[in-house]
């Protein structure tokens, strides 16, 4: 995988629309995550996200504000569940009411190799469902596409999380990229806030942006964390 310095740094803030809504300020530290096993030692985030493993990890609760979590690999690094936890909160504070979020692997307890993932070793990767237009209180992933793609919540996670300036790519299926560029640019953001962030519309194979086609992302988006300093230089971006 190449290596790309991630375009947003806090404390950077994106140019928004004046239509857009609220989005409270990311804290500039990751807060203290809500994990579901009490634990004394912060976590250990070790080698890269394809050959890695994660020490002392934060299991993830199986629901929380605006989430809901499944399957067994949910262990992350603390500021990976904690960002993801706080991420979830500002779409349920803007969008009172919302199914929740549906947040699935992360990685094993211990990180490693988990099939059928390349990458999820180290507790920095989590797949993470689309939010859809019809009201879906589902508890998997679903096929999505432009037609049942709820853009504006879709993007108020992805929004708030890159507003962590901790975020270094996102996997999305290339036409739901379009799909979400689209109607962003609908909404009054421009190509140029918009360019360091999504790789559409350069074409699926061009290394551009922190949004990523990836095969296989059209149920779910693929979010990685960096490396907190803590774990420098153990942890591999
Ligand atoms: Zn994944």
């Amino acid at each position: 995988m190449e290596r790309i310095a991630p375009p947003v740094h806090r404390p950077v803030r994106l140019q928004r629309p004046t239509s857009a809504k609220g989005l409270q300020q990311a804290p500039v530290q990751a807060p203290a995550p809500i994990c579901a096993i009490a634990k004394r030692d912060p976590s250990r985030s070790i080698g890269a996200a394809n050959d890695g493993t994660l020490r002392d990890g934060c299991r993830l609760p199986m629901a929380g504000a605006g989430y809901v979590g499944v399957g067994e690999r949910v262990w992350g690094a603390d500021a990976t569940v904690a960002w993801l936890q706080w991420a979830a909160a500002q779409v349920a504070l803007q969008f009172p009411g919302s199914a929740p979020l549906v947040i699935g692997a992360l990685s094993a307890e211990n990180g490693g190799f988990i099939a059928p993932h390349k990458s999820h070793q180290s507790g920095r990767d989590a797949d993470i469902g689309y939010f859809h237009t019809a009201r879906s209180q589902a508890r998997r992933f679903e096929l999505t596409t432009a037609d049942n793609l709820d853009a504006e919540k879709t993007w108020a996670f992805l929004e708030a999380l890159l507003y962590t300036g901790d975020v270094t790519f996102i996997f999305m299926d290339y036409e739901i990229q379009a799909s979400m560029y689209e109607a962003l640019i609908d909404n009054g953001w421009t190509e140029a806030t918009l360019a360091p962030l999504f790789q559409y519309p350069a074409g699926p194979s061009i290394g551009r942006g922190i949004i990523r086609h990836a095969k296989g992302h059209a149920d779910h988006f693929h979010v990685r964390l960096r490396c907190v300093d803590a774990d420098k230089p153990d942890c591999i971006d």
